[in-house]
């Protein structure tokens, strides 16, 4: 998956030749990355928690700092970036990157508040049909959030909550597991919530096959895109998904605790028959002011929305979603990462060896921009390798209970940090050793 007229090696110029040929590599120039001790930018490979901040984010946010200063309260309706309409800026990039269609996705609150919110409509348990199946290995916010909808409908987790876990000695869910857990709960299944990609070990889980096995019990699925949108392309709309929920901090760099997203399938953003909480900002636009209070929602994804959203929230994602629009889309980020994820591969093998294992799946196709490592140095404690790293302005993180994850980024990761990245970690194991 590497260049094909480039042959890998271990030595650093290999990794020049890399950068040279990356027809993206100018995009790295859009971001600002933290700065080391030496003065140079970090090993900055901690996307898959905070992605960094676009150049151009600034802008966008002092815009509307001077729209606010200038205009006052009439920002609100003076101007192309009205901000009535501003969460609508954001929504034609955001289809793009989870392949949904006009009217299905909106920028709004945070992930775990849009789960709550879309699992209102789409959880509605009855005697026969009320159980939730997540993973076992579920971030505990999604975790939380299930376990509480299903208190909330007077049911009881211990019996309605149904737990996927790896087999026995294994680190990733197995697709046939998955399907056959569906069909075996089949009847009883309500709603089935798992995420595109799993941010523990990078799996990238099937998510049409999985649609496509909870519909044909007549349950309803969601997916929670947090390490999959901005990651790999996504095709919701197509794969029939009935609803999904994001944060943008992670791959789409819209900045810490920045604006969420959803996605509501066609099929269901005008039916009147789902519940839902309501907000004056799901109401009509054109009769939102008369403030009546007859409901007439928006026939699309942003009839969801409470409030008025966080201007000063939106504006840097917009500067992020620019530059996604620049580069192409997901299809040349996803063919470079998969170069970098191969790049990232090799290296590991020739100069880790068996110090260290990956819990990622190793096929391509299975996995976000992520690797997961284990530390198997005896004698190593995990945690003073990851301090190593960090001491060495490698970032990266530590997830509980021992894994190092470190994610490359083909918006703003080179092949040159992947190069620096294994070699420091060389390095770290043999000083802790
Ligand atoms: C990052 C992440 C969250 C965080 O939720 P917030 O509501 O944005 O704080 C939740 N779930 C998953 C799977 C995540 O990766």
């Amino acid at each position: 998956m590497t260049s094909p007229d480039i042959t890998l090696t271990t030595g650093a110029e290999t990794a020049a030749r890399l950068d040279a040929a990356d027809p993206l590599s100018g995009f790295r120039n859009e971001f600002r990355l933290p700065v080391g001790r030496d003065g140079s930018p970090q090993t900055y490979l901690a996307g898959h928690s905070l992605g960094a901040v676009p150049r151009a984010a600034a802008g966008h946010v002092n815009a509307e700092l001077e729209r606010w200063a200038g205009l006052g309260v009439a920002g609100h309706f003076d101007g192309e970036a009205a901000w009535v309409g501003y969460h609508e800026l954001l929504a034609a990039s955001l289809e793009r990157l989870v392949g949904g269609r006009p009217g299905e996705v909106v920028a709004m609150n945070s992930l775990t508040v849009n789960l709550h919110l879309l699992m209102v409509s789409f959880y509605e348990p009855t005697k026969r049909r009320y159980k939730v199946l997540i993973e076992a290995g579920a971030f505990p916010s999604d975790h939380f959030a299930v376990e509480s909808q299903i208190r909330q409908r007077g049911h009881d987790p211990a019996e309605s909550l149904i737990l996927a876990r790896p087999r026995g000695g294994e680190e990733t869910l197995r697709s046939d597991d998955l399907l056959a857990l569906i069909a075996e709960h089949g009847a009883e299944l309500a709603l089935v919530v798992l995420p595109g990609v799993q941010y523990y070990t990078g799996q990238v889980l099937p998510m049409a096959e999985i649609t496509a096995a909870a519909h044909a019990t007549g349950a309803r699925v969601g997916f929670d895109l947090a390490h999959a949108v901005g990651n790999i392309p996504l095709a919701l709309h197509d794969w029939n998904v009935d609803f999904a929920a994001w944060c943008s901090y992670k791959y789409l760099n819209g900045g810490p605790g920045g604006i969420g997203g959803a996605f509501v399938h066609g099929r269901h953003v005008a039916d009147g028959s789902l519940p839902k909480l309501l907000g004056w900002w799901g109401q009509r636009p054109d009769i939102r002011f008369e403030m009546g209070t007859f409901f007439d929602p928006i026939p699309t994804a942003e009839s969801w929305q409470l409030s008025n959203p966080p201007i000063l929230a939106m504006a840097p994602l917009r500067a992020s979603l620019e530059i996604f629009d620049r580069a192409g889309g997901l299809e040349p980020l996803r063919a470079k990462s998969q170069r970098q994820l191969a790049y990232l591969d090799f290296l590991l093998t020739e100069v880790i060896g068996d110090r260290a294992e990956s819990l990622t799946p190793t096929a391509l196709a299975e996995r976000g921009c992520q690797a997961s490592l284990r530390i198997r140095t005896p004698g190593v404690d995990g945690r003073a390798v990851h301090q190593g790293l960090q001491a060495a302005d490698v970032a990266c993180d530590w997830r509980y209970p021992d894994v190092i994850r470190v994610a490359p980024v083909p918006l703003y990761n080179t092949f040159g940090d992947i190069h620096r990245f294994v070699n420091i970690l060389d390095r770290v194991l043999d000083e802790v050793g």
